[in-house]
């Protein structure tokens, strides 16, 4: 059994290569991302103040959140309603980052992780894998890329799906991303020591894909 974890910044494409390695290898993928957005969601429609710690501290029993894993695929449930669908959205995004500075919400996600990965291969991917969930990972990766490409990225993502956007728009939420989530005290955005570190700025997806499978089986080969 092993772990790989991925940590990097929004846009740097953690998702997508951590989704692809998992159906290559057969393993679980458990995107972290997924339940910080859905505490988020909560919030957003609920009216809680994102900045309000301790309502937010009472209200954390109230969120049930259910987390099915298939290879290369996660669904998650609020509540009981699906919302795999429902938490991928700029808001949902934002509001993820806003309580993902909260001990108490880091604390329950941080265990549901956990428990996640016990007792199967798995690759994980988020902000704190290498320093924090998983700190005995077999393989940790950093992904990272500029905040232009990381723009362009979005941009076309959202072509992509027919809706509009400012381009100018998206690169300062990523730069206030990037600065909420490296700055935060409780296990801010941080490459871990002992991650290999991949700027994916001039690659695309698959070839960010094979050299994390490469590094995956040089490693593995000598255990
Ligand atoms: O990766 P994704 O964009 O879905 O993450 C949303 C937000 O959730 C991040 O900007 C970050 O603030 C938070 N997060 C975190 N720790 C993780 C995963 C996500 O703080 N392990």
């Amino acid at each position: 059994m092993y772990s790989i974890a991925i940590d990097g910044p929004a846009g740097s494409g953690k998702s997508t290569v951590a989704k692809q390695i998992a159906k290559k290898l057969g393993i679980l993928y458990i995107d972290t991302g997924a339940m910080y957005r859905t505490v988020g969601l909560y919030c957003l429609e609920n009216n809680i103040d994102l900045s309000d710690e301790k309502k937010i501290n009472t209200i954390l029993p109230k969120i049930n959140m259910k987390i099915e894993l298939l290879e290369g695929k996660q669904e998650i449930y609020l509540n009981g309603e699906k919302v795999t669908e429902k938490i991928r959205t700029q808001e949902a995004g934002k509001a993820a980052s806003d309580v993902a500075v909260i001990f108490s919400v880091r604390e329950k996600l941080v265990q549901i992780q956990r428990d996640l990965a016990q007792g199967h291969s798995v690759i994980m991917d988020g902000r704190d894998i290498g320093t924090n969930v998983l700190p005995n990972a077999t393989v940790k990766i950093y992904l990272d890329a500029s905040v232009e490409e990381r723009t362009k990225r979005r941009c076309n993502e959202l072509k992509w799906l027919g809706k509009n956007y400012d381009a100018e728009r998206i690169k300062l939420e990523i730069i206030e991303r990037d600065k909420n989530d490296k700055n935060r005290k409780y296990n801010p955005l941080k490459k871990a020591k002992d991650a290999t570190l991949l700027d994916t700025s001039s690659m695309n997806i698959e070839q960010v894909v094979n050299k994390i499978l490469e590094i995956i089986k040089r490693k593995i080969e000598i255990l």
